[in-house]
Protein backbone atom coordinates (compact mmCIF):
# COMPACT_ATOMS: atom_id res chain seq x y z
CA UNK A 1 0.00 0.00 0.00
CA UNK A 2 1.36 3.60 -0.67
CA UNK A 3 2.52 5.96 1.97
CA UNK A 4 0.61 8.98 2.80
CA UNK A 5 2.81 11.50 1.11
CA UNK A 6 2.97 14.43 4.02
CA UNK A 7 4.20 11.47 6.83
CA UNK A 8 7.42 10.03 6.14
CA UNK A 9 7.85 6.39 7.59
CA UNK A 10 10.97 7.75 9.76
CA UNK A 11 8.72 9.99 11.51
CA UNK A 12 6.09 7.42 12.42
CA UNK A 13 8.17 4.96 13.56
CA UNK A 14 9.59 7.47 16.21
CA UNK A 15 6.19 7.73 17.35
CA UNK A 16 4.63 6.63 20.81
CA UNK A 17 1.80 5.17 19.40
CA UNK A 18 -0.46 5.73 16.11
CA UNK A 19 -3.25 7.13 17.86
CA UNK A 20 -3.11 8.76 21.77
CA UNK A 21 -6.59 9.25 23.81
CA UNK A 22 -7.12 11.59 26.19
CA UNK A 23 -9.50 10.26 28.87
CA UNK A 24 -10.02 6.81 30.08
CA UNK A 25 -13.47 7.43 31.06
CA UNK A 26 -15.95 5.14 29.21
CA UNK A 27 -15.44 6.17 25.77
CA UNK A 28 -12.02 6.27 25.79
CA UNK A 29 -11.34 2.87 27.00
CA UNK A 30 -14.63 1.67 24.15
CA UNK A 31 -12.09 3.69 20.91
CA UNK A 32 -8.98 1.79 22.26
CA UNK A 33 -10.19 -1.24 21.92
CA UNK A 34 -12.02 -0.85 18.90
CA UNK A 35 -9.33 0.49 16.81
CA UNK A 36 -6.66 -2.30 18.44
CA UNK A 37 -8.78 -4.56 17.08
CA UNK A 38 -8.21 -3.08 13.37
CA UNK A 39 -4.84 -3.24 14.20
CA UNK A 40 -3.65 0.00 15.18
CA UNK A 41 -1.78 0.80 18.31
CA UNK A 42 -2.80 3.06 20.83
CA UNK A 43 -2.26 5.04 24.34
CA UNK A 44 -4.34 6.06 26.36
CA UNK A 45 -3.66 8.47 29.53
CA UNK A 46 -6.17 8.84 31.89
CA UNK A 47 -6.09 11.26 35.26
CA UNK A 48 -8.19 8.67 37.27
CA UNK A 49 -6.01 5.68 38.66
CA UNK A 50 -7.39 3.15 37.28
CA UNK A 51 -7.86 -0.01 39.91
CA UNK A 52 -9.49 2.05 42.32
CA UNK A 53 -12.04 2.73 40.28
CA UNK A 54 -12.43 -0.73 38.66
CA UNK A 55 -12.41 -2.12 42.47
CA UNK A 56 -15.03 0.31 44.16
CA UNK A 57 -17.58 -1.16 45.89
CA UNK A 58 -21.49 0.32 44.03
CA UNK A 59 -21.52 3.56 44.31
CA UNK A 60 -25.18 3.86 42.98
CA UNK A 61 -23.97 4.52 39.10
CA UNK A 62 -25.53 3.06 36.60
CA UNK A 63 -25.89 3.37 32.57
CA UNK A 64 -28.63 2.26 30.55
CA UNK A 65 -27.01 1.18 27.58
CA UNK A 66 -29.36 0.68 23.98
CA UNK A 67 -29.45 -2.09 21.97
CA UNK A 68 -26.93 -1.38 19.41
CA UNK A 69 -24.37 -0.14 22.30
CA UNK A 70 -24.82 -3.86 23.41
CA UNK A 71 -23.60 -5.12 19.82
CA UNK A 72 -21.02 -2.78 19.80
CA UNK A 73 -19.51 -3.91 23.43
CA UNK A 74 -19.54 -7.63 22.10
CA UNK A 75 -17.85 -6.71 19.17
CA UNK A 76 -14.72 -5.53 21.17
CA UNK A 77 -14.85 -8.08 23.93
CA UNK A 78 -16.07 -6.04 26.92
CA UNK A 79 -19.77 -7.37 26.43
CA UNK A 80 -18.43 -11.35 27.94
CA UNK A 81 -17.24 -9.17 31.37
CA UNK A 82 -20.60 -8.22 32.17
CA UNK A 83 -23.37 -10.18 30.40
CA UNK A 84 -24.13 -11.96 33.60
CA UNK A 85 -24.62 -8.55 35.78
CA UNK A 86 -26.73 -6.41 33.29
CA UNK A 87 -30.35 -5.61 34.04
CA UNK A 88 -32.68 -5.79 30.47
CA UNK A 89 -34.69 -2.90 29.75
CA UNK A 90 -37.95 -4.91 28.51
CA UNK A 91 -40.17 -2.03 28.53
CA UNK A 92 -40.29 1.76 29.03
CA UNK A 93 -43.24 3.81 30.75
CA UNK A 94 -43.45 7.49 30.60
CA UNK A 95 -46.25 9.59 32.24
CA UNK A 96 -46.67 13.16 33.75
CA UNK A 97 -46.44 13.09 37.56
CA UNK A 98 -46.77 15.35 40.43
CA UNK A 99 -44.99 14.99 43.64
CA UNK A 100 -47.48 13.12 45.96
CA UNK A 101 -49.68 11.53 43.40
CA UNK A 102 -46.77 9.41 42.51
CA UNK A 103 -46.77 7.94 38.81
CA UNK A 104 -50.15 8.92 36.77
CA UNK A 105 -51.59 6.78 34.63
CA UNK A 106 -48.70 6.22 32.62
CA UNK A 107 -49.51 8.01 28.82
CA UNK A 108 -46.81 6.51 27.21
CA UNK A 109 -45.69 2.44 26.97
CA UNK A 110 -42.86 1.05 25.00
CA UNK A 111 -42.52 -2.72 25.21
CA UNK A 112 -39.60 -4.60 23.45
CA UNK A 113 -41.92 -7.67 21.93
CA UNK A 114 -42.51 -4.95 19.22
CA UNK A 115 -39.45 -4.94 18.19
CA UNK A 116 -37.74 -8.34 16.89
CA UNK A 117 -34.16 -7.76 18.35
CA UNK A 118 -34.46 -8.30 21.98
CA UNK A 119 -34.37 -5.87 25.21
CA UNK A 120 -34.31 -2.07 24.11
CA UNK A 121 -31.55 -2.00 26.24
CA UNK A 122 -29.37 -2.85 29.90
CA UNK A 123 -28.87 -1.55 32.65
CA UNK A 124 -25.03 -1.94 33.68
CA UNK A 125 -23.42 -0.37 36.96
CA UNK A 126 -20.60 2.07 36.26
CA UNK A 127 -17.94 -0.54 38.44
CA UNK A 128 -19.08 -3.37 36.27
CA UNK A 129 -18.71 -1.43 33.39
CA UNK A 130 -15.26 0.45 34.09
CA UNK A 131 -13.50 -2.89 35.23
CA UNK A 132 -14.75 -5.22 31.77
CA UNK A 133 -13.06 -2.09 29.83
CA UNK A 134 -10.00 -2.53 31.88
CA UNK A 135 -10.02 -6.10 31.62
CA UNK A 136 -10.10 -5.86 27.67
CA UNK A 137 -7.76 -3.01 27.46
CA UNK A 138 -5.47 -5.23 29.37
CA UNK A 139 -5.75 -8.08 27.38
CA UNK A 140 -5.05 -6.02 24.48
CA UNK A 141 -0.86 -6.15 23.25
CA UNK A 142 -1.50 -2.60 21.41
CA UNK A 143 -2.94 -1.13 23.99
CA UNK A 144 -0.91 1.12 26.72
CA UNK A 145 -2.91 2.62 29.82
CA UNK A 146 -1.25 5.33 31.73
CA UNK A 147 -3.68 6.04 34.53
CA UNK A 148 -2.86 8.76 36.90
CA UNK A 149 -1.69 10.93 34.10
CA UNK A 150 -2.58 14.13 33.72
CA UNK A 151 -2.26 15.76 29.82
CA UNK A 152 -1.27 19.41 30.51
CA UNK A 153 -0.15 20.43 26.84
CA UNK A 154 -0.33 19.67 23.41
CA UNK A 155 0.95 20.26 20.40
CA UNK A 156 0.48 19.73 16.20
CA UNK A 157 2.69 19.43 13.59
CA UNK A 158 1.88 18.10 9.74
CA UNK A 159 2.85 14.86 10.57
CA UNK A 160 1.60 13.96 14.41
CA UNK A 161 0.85 15.66 17.82
CA UNK A 162 3.03 15.33 20.98
CA UNK A 163 1.58 15.98 24.19
CA UNK A 164 2.82 16.52 27.91
CA UNK A 165 1.93 14.51 31.20
CA UNK A 166 2.37 16.73 34.44
CA UNK A 167 5.28 14.28 34.88
CA UNK A 168 7.06 15.86 32.35
CA UNK A 169 6.80 13.20 30.03
CA UNK A 170 6.11 13.41 26.66
CA UNK A 171 4.21 11.49 24.18
CA UNK A 172 3.86 11.48 20.34
CA UNK A 173 1.24 10.50 18.29
CA UNK A 174 -0.28 10.55 14.78
CA UNK A 175 -3.84 11.34 15.97
CA UNK A 176 -5.14 12.98 19.21
CA UNK A 177 -8.68 12.36 20.50
CA UNK A 178 -10.26 13.84 23.43
CA UNK A 179 -12.56 11.54 24.93
CA UNK A 180 -11.90 13.86 28.35
CA UNK A 181 -15.24 15.12 29.23
CA UNK A 182 -17.59 17.89 29.45
CA UNK A 183 -15.31 20.19 30.18
CA UNK A 184 -12.72 19.02 27.53
CA UNK A 185 -9.10 20.26 28.24
CA UNK A 186 -8.07 18.63 24.72
CA UNK A 187 -10.86 20.70 22.93
CA UNK A 188 -10.05 24.10 24.92
CA UNK A 189 -5.69 23.59 24.27
CA UNK A 190 -7.06 23.13 19.97
CA UNK A 191 -9.27 26.79 20.49
CA UNK A 192 -12.15 24.54 19.83
CA UNK A 193 -15.03 26.58 21.40
CA UNK A 194 -17.70 25.73 22.48
CA UNK A 195 -22.13 26.44 22.71
CA UNK A 196 -24.60 25.42 25.32
CA UNK A 197 -26.28 26.11 28.35
CA UNK A 198 -26.87 25.43 32.10
CA UNK A 199 -30.49 23.94 32.75
CA UNK A 200 -30.67 25.51 35.91
CA UNK A 201 -31.32 21.56 37.00
CA UNK A 202 -29.13 19.54 38.83
CA UNK A 203 -29.31 15.56 38.48
CA UNK A 204 -29.65 13.90 42.24
CA UNK A 205 -28.40 10.24 41.26
CA UNK A 206 -28.25 7.22 43.90
CA UNK A 207 -30.02 3.63 43.83
CA UNK A 208 -32.85 2.02 45.46
CA UNK A 209 -33.74 -1.27 46.59
CA UNK A 210 -37.67 -1.75 46.88
CA UNK A 211 -40.06 -4.48 47.96
CA UNK A 212 -41.57 -5.56 44.74
CA UNK A 213 -39.76 -6.90 41.37
CA UNK A 214 -39.15 -3.90 38.80
CA UNK A 215 -40.37 -6.69 36.00
CA UNK A 216 -37.81 -4.57 34.06
CA UNK A 217 -39.61 -1.54 33.19
CA UNK A 218 -37.95 1.56 33.36
CA UNK A 219 -39.78 4.52 34.08
CA UNK A 220 -39.40 8.25 33.66
CA UNK A 221 -41.64 10.55 35.38
CA UNK A 222 -42.21 13.69 34.15
CA UNK A 223 -42.08 16.09 37.49
CA UNK A 224 -42.95 20.23 36.95
CA UNK A 225 -39.16 20.54 38.32
CA UNK A 226 -37.33 18.01 36.68
CA UNK A 227 -37.51 14.09 35.27
CA UNK A 228 -37.42 11.65 37.42
CA UNK A 229 -36.39 8.02 36.13
CA UNK A 230 -36.25 4.84 37.43
CA UNK A 231 -34.41 2.23 35.75
CA UNK A 232 -33.78 -1.27 36.56
CA UNK A 233 -31.04 -2.98 38.00
CA UNK A 234 -30.26 -6.52 38.99
CA UNK A 235 -32.84 -7.95 41.95
CA UNK A 236 -34.98 -5.63 43.36
CA UNK A 237 -32.57 -2.50 42.73
CA UNK A 238 -33.70 0.77 40.69
CA UNK A 239 -31.41 3.49 39.61
CA UNK A 240 -32.09 7.00 40.00
CA UNK A 241 -31.45 10.10 38.22
CA UNK A 242 -34.29 12.73 39.94
CA UNK A 243 -33.67 16.30 38.11
CA UNK A 244 -34.55 19.11 40.35
CA UNK A 245 -34.12 22.82 40.11
CA UNK A 246 -30.86 23.21 41.29
CA UNK A 247 -31.39 25.07 44.59
CA UNK A 248 -34.01 22.76 45.37
CA UNK A 249 -31.52 19.87 44.72
CA UNK A 250 -28.70 21.40 46.95
CA UNK A 251 -31.13 21.22 49.92
CA UNK A 252 -32.52 17.73 49.24
CA UNK A 253 -28.86 16.55 48.63
CA UNK A 254 -27.76 17.93 52.00
CA UNK A 255 -30.70 16.08 53.67
CA UNK A 256 -30.02 13.00 55.92
CA UNK A 257 -30.48 9.62 54.28
CA UNK A 258 -33.80 9.01 55.75
CA UNK A 259 -35.31 12.30 55.37
CA UNK A 260 -33.77 12.58 51.50
CA UNK A 261 -36.15 9.34 50.99
CA UNK A 262 -39.01 10.73 52.41
CA UNK A 263 -38.61 13.73 49.87
CA UNK A 264 -38.69 10.73 47.30
CA UNK A 265 -40.72 8.72 48.07
CA UNK A 266 -44.12 10.80 46.86
CA UNK A 267 -42.43 11.44 43.62
CA UNK A 268 -41.15 7.97 43.23
CA UNK A 269 -44.86 6.44 44.60
CA UNK A 270 -45.55 2.87 46.45
CA UNK A 271 -46.20 1.03 42.96
CA UNK A 272 -42.56 -0.98 44.03
CA UNK A 273 -43.52 -1.05 47.81
CA UNK A 274 -41.30 0.62 50.15
CA UNK A 275 -38.12 1.79 48.86
CA UNK A 276 -34.59 2.23 50.69
CA UNK A 277 -31.20 3.74 49.71
CA UNK A 278 -29.07 1.15 48.22
CA UNK A 279 -26.08 3.46 46.97
CA UNK A 280 -24.01 6.75 47.30
CA UNK A 281 -26.33 9.83 46.91
CA UNK A 282 -24.39 12.05 43.94
CA UNK A 283 -25.39 15.49 42.53
CA UNK A 284 -24.75 16.71 38.95
CA UNK A 285 -25.35 19.91 37.51
CA UNK A 286 -27.63 19.64 34.49
CA UNK A 287 -25.65 21.92 31.07
CA UNK A 288 -25.59 21.35 27.80
CA UNK A 289 -22.72 21.79 25.97
CA UNK A 290 -21.66 21.31 22.65
CA UNK A 291 -18.08 21.55 20.75
CA UNK A 292 -18.73 24.12 17.75
CA UNK A 293 -15.74 21.52 15.58
CA UNK A 294 -15.68 18.40 16.12
CA UNK A 295 -12.40 18.15 14.60
CA UNK A 296 -8.94 20.26 14.44
CA UNK A 297 -5.43 19.21 13.10
CA UNK A 298 -4.83 15.95 13.81
CA UNK A 299 -7.39 16.00 16.52
CA UNK A 300 -10.67 14.31 17.23
CA UNK A 301 -13.58 14.60 19.80
CA UNK A 302 -15.41 11.31 21.18
CA UNK A 303 -18.33 11.11 23.93
CA UNK A 304 -18.80 14.03 26.68
CA UNK A 305 -16.15 16.11 24.97
CA UNK A 306 -17.86 16.26 21.77
CA UNK A 307 -21.51 16.81 23.50
CA UNK A 308 -22.38 17.07 27.08
CA UNK A 309 -26.24 16.56 27.18
CA UNK A 310 -29.62 15.98 29.80
CA UNK A 311 -29.57 12.57 30.91
CA UNK A 312 -33.29 12.80 30.53
CA UNK A 313 -33.20 9.77 27.78
CA UNK A 314 -30.08 8.33 29.04
CA UNK A 315 -28.35 8.77 25.77
CA UNK A 316 -25.26 10.38 26.85
CA UNK A 317 -23.64 7.53 26.56
CA UNK A 318 -24.88 5.30 24.01
CA UNK A 319 -24.45 8.89 21.34
CA UNK A 320 -20.53 8.60 22.84
CA UNK A 321 -20.26 4.80 21.55
CA UNK A 322 -21.97 5.96 18.33
CA UNK A 323 -19.17 8.24 17.88
CA UNK A 324 -16.59 5.67 18.65
CA UNK A 325 -17.88 3.30 15.99
CA UNK A 326 -17.97 6.13 13.47
CA UNK A 327 -14.40 7.35 14.18
CA UNK A 328 -12.99 3.89 14.49
CA UNK A 329 -14.44 2.59 10.95
CA UNK A 330 -13.25 5.52 9.29
CA UNK A 331 -9.68 5.74 10.71
CA UNK A 332 -9.29 2.06 10.17
CA UNK A 333 -10.36 2.19 6.70
CA UNK A 334 -8.34 4.93 6.25
CA UNK A 335 -5.72 3.28 7.37
CA UNK A 336 -6.70 0.26 5.16
CA UNK A 337 -6.67 2.27 2.21
CA UNK A 338 -3.02 4.15 2.58
CA UNK A 339 -4.56 7.33 3.29
CA UNK A 340 -2.85 9.20 6.72
CA UNK A 341 -5.56 8.74 9.17
CA UNK A 342 -4.65 12.08 10.95
CA UNK A 343 -5.22 14.32 7.92
CA UNK A 344 -8.34 16.73 8.07
CA UNK A 345 -10.51 15.44 5.04
CA UNK A 346 -10.55 11.91 6.85
CA UNK A 347 -11.51 13.84 10.11
CA UNK A 348 -14.00 15.29 7.99
CA UNK A 349 -15.52 12.07 7.12
CA UNK A 350 -16.08 11.63 10.62
CA UNK A 351 -17.55 14.90 11.62
CA UNK A 352 -20.20 15.05 9.19
CA UNK A 353 -21.04 11.24 9.79
CA UNK A 354 -21.38 12.34 13.77
CA UNK A 355 -21.88 16.12 14.22
CA UNK A 356 -25.67 16.54 12.63
CA UNK A 357 -26.95 13.35 14.43
CA UNK A 358 -25.81 14.62 17.99
CA UNK A 359 -26.31 17.87 17.72
CA UNK A 360 -29.96 17.08 16.24
CA UNK A 361 -30.50 14.34 19.27
CA UNK A 362 -29.04 16.98 21.99
CA UNK A 363 -31.89 19.49 20.95
CA UNK A 364 -34.25 17.31 20.50
CA UNK A 365 -33.89 16.42 24.70
CA UNK A 366 -33.30 19.85 25.36
CA UNK A 367 -37.18 20.12 23.91
CA UNK A 368 -38.53 17.51 25.58
CA UNK A 369 -36.69 18.67 29.01
CA UNK A 370 -38.23 22.15 28.37
CA UNK A 371 -41.37 20.97 26.93
CA UNK A 372 -41.89 18.46 30.12
CA UNK A 373 -39.90 20.39 33.27
CA UNK A 374 -43.29 22.67 33.91
CA UNK A 375 -46.74 23.38 35.11
CA UNK A 376 -48.43 25.22 32.33
CA UNK A 377 -52.05 23.88 32.25
CA UNK A 378 -52.13 24.27 28.33
CA UNK A 379 -48.93 22.85 27.80
CA UNK A 380 -49.38 19.62 29.97
CA UNK A 381 -52.74 19.29 27.79
CA UNK A 382 -51.16 19.47 24.66
CA UNK A 383 -48.13 17.56 25.56
CA UNK A 384 -50.36 14.61 27.22
CA UNK A 385 -52.78 14.77 23.87
CA UNK A 386 -49.37 14.42 21.43
CA UNK A 387 -47.76 11.38 23.73
CA UNK A 388 -51.41 9.74 24.03
CA UNK A 389 -51.70 9.77 19.75
CA UNK A 390 -48.16 8.14 19.42
CA UNK A 391 -49.25 5.72 21.93
CA UNK A 392 -52.30 5.31 19.69
CA UNK A 393 -50.22 5.04 16.63
CA UNK A 394 -48.55 1.18 16.38
CA UNK A 395 -46.12 2.24 13.59
CA UNK A 396 -44.77 5.13 15.52
CA UNK A 397 -44.62 3.56 18.50
CA UNK A 398 -42.30 1.11 17.01
CA UNK A 399 -40.20 3.62 15.78
CA UNK A 400 -39.95 5.15 19.44
CA UNK A 401 -38.77 1.94 20.35
CA UNK A 402 -36.09 1.64 17.93
CA UNK A 403 -34.81 5.02 18.67
CA UNK A 404 -34.46 3.75 21.92
CA UNK A 405 -32.71 1.02 20.97
CA UNK A 406 -30.37 2.93 19.38
CA UNK A 407 -31.21 1.25 15.88
CA UNK A 408 -31.98 4.25 13.87
CA UNK A 409 -30.21 6.03 11.52
CA UNK A 410 -26.58 5.46 9.57
CA UNK A 411 -25.26 2.78 11.96
CA UNK A 412 -21.44 2.52 11.69
CA UNK A 413 -20.43 -1.43 11.52
CA UNK A 414 -19.61 -1.79 15.31
CA UNK A 415 -23.31 -1.12 16.31
CA UNK A 416 -24.50 -3.48 13.74
CA UNK A 417 -22.98 -6.27 15.74
CA UNK A 418 -20.00 -6.25 12.52
CA UNK A 419 -16.49 -5.98 13.04
CA UNK A 420 -14.57 -3.40 10.76
C1 LIG B 1 -26.86 11.98 35.98
C2 LIG B 1 -26.39 11.33 34.73
C3 LIG B 1 -26.94 10.12 34.33
C4 LIG B 1 -26.53 9.52 33.14
N1 LIG B 1 -27.10 8.36 32.74
C5 LIG B 1 -26.77 7.83 31.54
C6 LIG B 1 -27.39 6.65 31.03
O1 LIG B 1 -28.26 6.04 31.68
N2 LIG B 1 -27.02 6.18 29.81
C7 LIG B 1 -26.10 6.83 29.05
O2 LIG B 1 -25.86 6.40 27.91
N3 LIG B 1 -25.45 7.92 29.51
C8 LIG B 1 -25.77 8.44 30.71
N4 LIG B 1 -25.14 9.55 31.17
C9 LIG B 1 -24.06 10.14 30.37
C10 LIG B 1 -22.74 9.42 30.60
O3 LIG B 1 -22.45 9.37 31.98
C11 LIG B 1 -21.63 10.17 29.87
O4 LIG B 1 -22.03 10.40 28.54
C12 LIG B 1 -20.35 9.35 29.86
O5 LIG B 1 -19.92 9.06 31.17
C13 LIG B 1 -19.25 10.13 29.14
O6 LIG B 1 -18.09 9.34 29.08
P1 LIG B 1 -16.74 9.95 28.52
O7 LIG B 1 -15.80 8.80 28.54
O8 LIG B 1 -16.98 10.69 27.27
O9 LIG B 1 -16.34 11.05 29.60
P2 LIG B 1 -16.02 10.89 31.15
O10 LIG B 1 -16.69 9.70 31.71
O11 LIG B 1 -16.30 12.23 31.74
O12 LIG B 1 -14.46 10.58 31.21
C14 LIG B 1 -13.49 11.57 31.00
C15 LIG B 1 -12.16 11.04 31.48
O13 LIG B 1 -11.15 11.94 31.05
C16 LIG B 1 -10.18 12.03 32.07
N5 LIG B 1 -9.46 13.31 31.88
C17 LIG B 1 -9.97 14.56 31.86
N6 LIG B 1 -8.99 15.46 31.64
C18 LIG B 1 -7.84 14.75 31.53
C19 LIG B 1 -6.47 15.12 31.29
N7 LIG B 1 -6.10 16.39 31.12
N8 LIG B 1 -5.55 14.13 31.25
C20 LIG B 1 -5.89 12.83 31.41
N9 LIG B 1 -7.15 12.44 31.62
C21 LIG B 1 -8.13 13.38 31.68
C22 LIG B 1 -10.98 11.95 33.37
O14 LIG B 1 -10.16 11.49 34.41
C23 LIG B 1 -12.05 10.94 32.99
O15 LIG B 1 -11.67 9.62 33.35
C24 LIG B 1 -25.53 10.15 32.36
C25 LIG B 1 -24.93 11.34 32.79
C26 LIG B 1 -25.37 11.94 33.98
C27 LIG B 1 -24.75 13.25 34.40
Amino acid sequence: MDKAPDCPIITRMKQDADILIVGGGLNGPALALALAGGGLRVTVVDARPAPARAEAGFDGRAYSLAHASKRLLSVIGVWPHIADLVQPILEIKASDGHAGTGAAPFFLHFDHAEIEEGPMGFMVEDRHLYAAFLAAMQAAPNITLLSGETVTAQSTDQTGVTVTLASGRQLSARLLVGCDGRASGTAQRAGISRSGWAYGQTALVTAVEHDRPHNGIAHQFFMPQGPLAILPLPGNRSSIVWSEETTRATQIQALNDSDYLNALRPRFGDFLGNIKLAGTRFTYPLNLTLANSFIAPRLALVGDAAHGVHPIAGQGLNLGLRDVGALAQVLIEAQRRGEDFGAVDVLERYQQWRRFDTTALALGMDSVNRLFSNDNPLLRMARDLGMGAVNAMPALRRRFIRTAAGLDGDLPRLLQGQQI
